[in-house]
């Protein structure tokens, strides 16, 4: 006989009773109701919460449909950190759910990639952290086959995070390459978080200089304070 493994919100850390089940595997029901959500009103090119009609954020001009699973705000963001920085995988875990579940319920945003690739990280960051955890995000989904080797990180880059717009800029500039031809193809490129969306800027120009017919984004999170 399989003995029942009790489970424990990783949110409230309260055990989690046949009533209290939710669509995710790690959260009580009253948690999951709580997440933040993205809406229906957001921009499909930048994400942001303005008409895409409008849309002159220039780091998106060469992204054609934007989506992002969640914004990034409290608890998700502390959830990528404790993933990223802390590497507690059991958030990864709880993460890679949701953007497993993103792919199952858009289909009609997958009908067109050819490829779906993450944005990679630097051979010595992959080693000190073990992982790509970006690649980690997208593993458990069967929709698209995820290609690792499509683009590459040639230099090694300081945190990101708390730099200025041009900062980001001039650390980003000629940092990745495009290694297989991408001619002619869709692509869905998928990161963790969009901050200031310097790194897809970088990344979705390059790709279009390859030759890339268009150029999709899914992130995990997407800040709103810059819009
Ligand atoms: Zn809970
Ligand atoms: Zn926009």
């Amino acid at each position: 006989m399989l003995l029942k493994i009790p489970k424990w919100c990783l949110e409230c850390n309260r055990y989690i009773t046949s009533l209290q089940t939710s669509q995710s595997p790690f959260l009580c029901k009253y948690c999951y109701n709580q997440l933040p959500a993205i809406n229906d009103r957001i921009c499909l090119k930048c994400g942001g919460y303005h008409n895409a009609v409008n849309c002159r954020i220039e780091w998106a001009k060469n992204i054609v449909d934007f989506s992002a699973v969640f914004p990034y705000e409290d608890p998700v963001n502390h959830w990528i950190s404790s993933f990223k920085y802390s590497r507690n995988i059991i958030y990864g875990r709880l993460l890679r759910n949701f953007v497993t579940n993103w792919f199952e319920t858009s289909l009609e945003k997958l009908t067109h990639v050819d490829i779906l690739t993450p944005v990679p990280m630097h051979f010595s960051n992959l080693n000190s952290r073990g992982f790509n955890q970006t690649s980690f995000l997208i593993a458990r989904q069967k929709r698209l086959k995820s290609f690792d080797s499509v683009l590459k990180k040639r230099n090694r880059t300081t945190q990101l995070a708390g730099k200025s717009k041009q900062e980001r800029q001039g650390i980003l500039k000629n940092v990745f390459t495009v290694k297989e031809g991408i001619k002619g193809k869709n692509i869905l490129l998928f990161d963790d978080v969009c901050t200031t969306g310097q790194t897809l800027s970088e990344i979705s120009n390059m790709l279009n200089i390859a030759g890339a017919n268009r150029v999709d984004c899914l992130v995990l999170c997407r800040s709103m304070r810059f819009n």
